[in-house]
């Protein structure tokens, strides 16, 4: 589904990203792991489109979009979330949900004078689609809720469902069990566990949570300065050495309290 070869970040003369290659199977859930500094978030940006890289090329669905903006990797399903939750605070819960559709015709006042009927119609089935989500999510007490008020797992689930309101395929998740108590981090698990086997989310997860990865995750990738060190399954990755050396060369930086992770 992704074929990311040898892609490069350079900022200045410095390699966030070095030479990166690796592969996502349609129907995975591919955990990205690695220290702090790792090159991971780099390479989700890139892959997301945010900016272009300094070498390499990215193909998704057989197509090159190296050089395709954001929005048009958006509009063919490929969907980044965010390290931190950007809900609309001051809206409900439900609001947020519905603000997310970017083909809604309600969205222009054009639009508006010319198909009214139209656009209370496409409301109807966003507001329906919403509601829904809400109810997978199990976020319906809180429909009403400004978004603000939510707690920081409550949040993660949200951001998930804003996903759930694209026509996403390869979802890029950036640390979700980040600020995210116990209980629903196990709920957050679950739907993205059903989102994949039921719905044919492809996932590409970065996270610190090894049991989130092990829970979830098949295969792993570890990254360390820029790089693809080792894929395979969780037991192959966690047991390799060059894998805990990578981790250890950061706690002696002394730069990762999660390093013995
Ligand atoms: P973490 O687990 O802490 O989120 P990461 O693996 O996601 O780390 P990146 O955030 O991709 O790592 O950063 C990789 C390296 O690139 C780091 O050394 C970082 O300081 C550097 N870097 C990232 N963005 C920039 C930038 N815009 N300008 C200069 N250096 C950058």
């Amino acid at each position: 589904m992704l074929e990311v070869d040898g892609l490069v970040m350079e900022y200045g003369g410095f390699r966030a990203v070095d030479g990166c290659s690796l592969t996502v199977d349609e129907g995975s859930i591919t955990g990205l792991i690695g220290p702090n500094g790792a090159g991971k978030t780099t390479l989700f940006n890139l892959i997301a489109g945010a900016f272009p890289p300094s070498a390499g090329r990215i193909r998704y669905l057989g197509d090159d979009i190296t050089a395709l903006s954001t929005d048009r990797r958006f509009r063919r399903g490929l969907v980044r979330t965010f390290q931190i939750p950007h809900e609309f605070h001051r809206l409900s819960t439900l609001e947020n949900l519905m603000m997310v559709p970017p083909s809604q015709a309600g969205e222009g006042l054009l639009a508006n004078w010319l198909a009214p009927g139209k656009v209370t119609r496409d409301e109807k089935r966003v507001r329906a689609r919403a509601e829904e989500t809400l109810e997978f999510l199990e976020l319906t007490h809180v429909a009403q809720e400004r978004a603000g008020n939510l707690s920081g797992g409550q949040k993660k689930l949200l951001e998930l469902g804003r996903t759930m309101m694209t026509e996403a395929k390869l979802v890029l998740l950036d640390e979700p069990a980040a600020g995210v108590n116990r209980t629903l981090l196990r709920k957050l698990e679950e739907k993205i566990a059903i989102l994949n086997r039921e719905r044919g989310y492809t996932f590409i997860l970065i996270e610190h949570d090894m049991e989130m990865i092990e829970k979830l995750c098949d295969p792993v990738v570890c990254m360390a300065e820029g790089r693809v060190l080792i894929e395979g399954d969780f037991a192959t990755v966690r047991s390799d050495p060059r894998v805990l050396e990578a981790y250890l060369g950061e706690t002696v930086s002394g730069s990762d309290e999660e390093a013995g992770a």
